[in-house]
């Protein structure tokens, strides 16, 4: 059985939490440093970067949740929580810290207003299928450029006309997606993720 944390300090944590027991692993809310204990696994999810900042400061969690990150267990981070991943953001608040780990430059709320929340498909690319993958996005970061050791799992386009946005990357252990795949009901996103799981558990 696979433990997975789910950080619980703000954002789309149940809905994370439901998809993982579905999916047959044990979802375990993280708020503390103790919870991290004996964790196969880590979600971070939608909310609001610059507020889940804040708490892990206040709740001490901060240093050790980078510790995690860093740890080559695996990692995924969904909108908020990709942001929190990146290296390096682009119209984050004033020296806005992250975990890191991921060398991709993020650029936050990057969809713009008519699409400060839309329900699309996306290009289903590394998560299999053969049908576009649904995604929600919700004030949405896109990834504005990627170091070499990333992979491009995903893009949108969002229009015949625009160019298809990075919404998907992964980087060894570290997953990360634009999107809010919690709260579509396809699944494929946290197979995807727990198969990571599985494989960085393997060594
Ligand atoms: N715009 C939010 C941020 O900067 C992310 C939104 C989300 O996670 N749905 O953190």
């Amino acid at each position: 059985l696979l433990h997975i944390g789910v950080l619980a300090l703000q954002g789309s944590v149940i809905e994370h939490a439901r998809v993982l027991s579905e999916l047959g692993a044990k979802p375990v809310e993280v708020k503390v440093s103790a919870h991290l204990q004996g964790l196969d696994g880590l979600i971070i999810p939608g909310g609001e970067s610059t507020t889940m900042n804040k708490l892990a400061h206040a709740f001490d969690l901060f240093d050790d949740l980078k510790a995690f990150v860093h740890s080559g267990r695996a990692i995924y981070g969904s909108c908020a929580g990709m942001i929190m991943l990146a290296d390096r953001i682009v119209d984050g608040i004033a020296d806005q810290e992250t975990l890191g780990g991921l060398d991709v430059t993020v650029r936050r709320n990057a969809f713009g207003r008519q699409v400060d929340s839309a329900q699309s498909f996306v290009d289903a690319g590394a998560f299999g299928g053969d049908t576009p993958l649904p995604a929600v996005f919700i004030r949405a970061p896109w990834v504005e450029s990627v170091g070499s050791g990333v992979e491009v799992l995903s893009t949108w386009q969002q229009t015949p006309e625009s160019e298809p946005a990075v919404v998907a990357v992964r980087q060894g252990p570290l997953l990360a997606t634009s999107f809010h795949p919690e709260v579509t009901g396809d699944r494929r996103v946290h197979e995807y993720f727990l198969r990571m799981v599985a494989e960085s558990n393997r060594g």
